[in-house]
């Protein structure tokens, strides 16, 4: 084990956090990569299945507990952990930066977004509510109510370390959960900073558990094989998410899925490009184009094609690309070879079935694992690109007159998570906006995601809400009850 942590700094060490206390017997180390150097920053001692049953065992005797608390202890806890992380963000920023690759701004406007969970949760938690009304026979009282689902397992990928599982832990714990956090493998250590947040916030010990682990399927199934578990949050690929849909039926735990995207980015014919083409830096380019909301199909009207490509195709050649850490840099490297080689793959397949490259389109030599921001132009609409989530810096533009097409090659998609639209007119907009089958929409603008407002997808992009007050109701039943008095 190297003995210099990038997260000393942050209070946190290179172990699982169980039971308020950093360590684990021990799978094999799961060595976490800078993308910018190719070298190994740390390696820690990762959960095997005992770490993760006595995590269980701590969680199940914390969630009774806290459960108890009065919403406002929670919420003023949560208070506390939105008040950390705004304190540390810098720091929490360069931590990202070196275990995700993306640049440090980028991972700063994702500490703030993370630490927005907290404070809108510490809002919430004390305002869960519920109802009473007169059955319609008048023969009793409707007393509706909620209560905590009970432990949670936390399931996040790497694309916003950090972010994913605070969206996940501020709603769990604001409605009285413990926690069971398994952080993706390429990128533990904010997870495990985030721990040490919670920490010093005041959580008790129990409440929240951080599982990293190089037994990922053997730590997950031995979780889940606890009756005690009753909530599976899970935000990652559609492919690991039906599988652990079909994993949780065997106990019928409460599921809540937040899985891949494949957004369209529509610009009709009487946009303003300008505008059109900064939303879609925003929507494109956000945390190295790796994030679910990304632009993925670009669709713009025949009439305005050439201008908007054109524009996007200078402003993407001008992004500076390099280590996150370093000043001015806009676009970081890829989190690791495979991510990088797929999107190379899946540009490589465009470019075979007719699509021309505007500006991009290469992985340069050297470490790290970069790839250029890239524009295609005239792009087949049975390319492979158009299925799948690109997940990196390329923009595939392809050109529409007619809107009834338009809205069926973009709803021709198992995915179902973001669109965006680009028009001055507001009816058209709606209308378009009501026709397209995505959990959500921006219109004339690039980003969605804001932590008031319910996140979420339809179709295979997912089940349930994250953020809004929805958010907290996912972690919670409804119990109801008759009573005569
Ligand atoms: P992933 O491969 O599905 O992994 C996500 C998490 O699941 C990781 O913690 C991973 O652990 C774990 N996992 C993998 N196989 C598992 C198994 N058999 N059993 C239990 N857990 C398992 O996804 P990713 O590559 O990290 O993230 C990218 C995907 O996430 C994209 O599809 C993106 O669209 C989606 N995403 C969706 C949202 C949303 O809100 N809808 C937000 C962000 C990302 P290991 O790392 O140890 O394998």
């Amino acid at each position: 084990m190297t003995t210099t942590s990038p997260i000393d700094l942050l209070g946190a060490r290179p172990a699982a956090y169980i039971d308020g206390a950093w360590g684990g017997a021990g799978a094999k180390p799961l060595a976490v990569v800078d993308p910018a150097t190719e070298e190994t920053l740390i390696e820690l001692a990762g959960a095997n299945v005992d770490d993760a049953r006595r995590a269980v065992e701590a969680a199940a005797r914390a969630q009774v507990q806290w459960a108890a608390k009065a919403p406002r202890e929670r919420a003023e806890t949560l208070r506390r952990v939105y008040e950390i992380l705004k304190r540390d963000r810098e720091r929490f920023g360069r931590l990202i930066v070196l275990e995700n690759g993306k640049a440090l701004k980028e991972a700063i406007a994702e500490v703030d977004y993370s630490a927005e969970f907290f404070r809108w949760y510490s809002e919430e938690a004390v305002r869960i509510g519920g109802t009473i009304g007169t059955a319609p026979g008048g023969s009793a009282r409707m007393i509706v109510t909620r209560q905590p689902v009970g432990l949670a397992l936390l399931i996040t990928p790497w694309n916003l370390p950090l972010a994913m599982g605070a969206r996940k832990v501020a709603p769990a714990l604001g409605a009285g959960c413990a926690v069971l956090l398994k952080p993706a493998s390429l990128t533990p250590l904010s997870s495990l900073a985030l721990a040490a947040v919670c920490e010093e916030a005041g959580v008790p010990a129990g409440v929240v558990n951080v599982l990293p682990t190089t037994e990922t399927g053997r730590v997950v199934e031995a979780i889940m094989a606890d009756d005690r578990v009753r909530k599976l949050s899970f935000t990652g690929s559609t492919e690991v998410g039906r599988g652990l849909l079909a994993a949780a039926s065997k106990s019928v735990m409460n599921c809540s899925m937040e899985l891949g995207g494949n957004a369209p980015f529509i610009v009709f014919g009487d946009a303003d490009i300008d505008a059109a083409v900064a939303g879609a830096m925003i929507a494109k380019m956000r945390h190295n184009g790796e994030a679910c909301t990304a632009a993925n199909r670009f669709y713009v009207h025949a009439a305005v094609a050439a201008e908007f490509s054109h524009k996007l195709a200078e402003r993407m050649r001008a992004l500076k690309v390099g280590n996150g850490l370093d000043d001015g840099v806009e676009v970081g490297p890829m989190v690791d070879a495979a991510t990088r080689d797929k999107v190379a793959e899946l540009v490589g397949a465009a470019v075979g079935h007719g699509a021309r490259v505007h500006t991009g389109g290469e992985a340069p030599a050297g470490r790290g694992y970069f790839y250029t921001p890239t524009v295609l132009g005239s792009v087949a609409p049975d390319s492979p690109i158009l299925d799948e989530e690109i997940f990196g810096p390329v923009a595939p533009v392809v050109e529409f007159e007619d809107v009834d097409w338009m809205v069926g090659a973009a709803n021709n998609t198992i995915h179902g998570l973001t669109a965006y639209v680009y028009t001055r007119d507001l009816a058209l907009a709606l209308r378009t906006a009501e026709r397209l089958e995505s959990g959500m929409v921006g219109i004339n603008r690039g980003i969605v995601s804001d932590p008031a407002a319910p996140f979420g997808g339809v179709k295979q992009s997912g089940i349930g809400r994250e953020g809004g007050h929805e958010g907290i109701l996912d972690y919670t039943e409804t119990k109801y009850i008759a009573a005569d008095w």
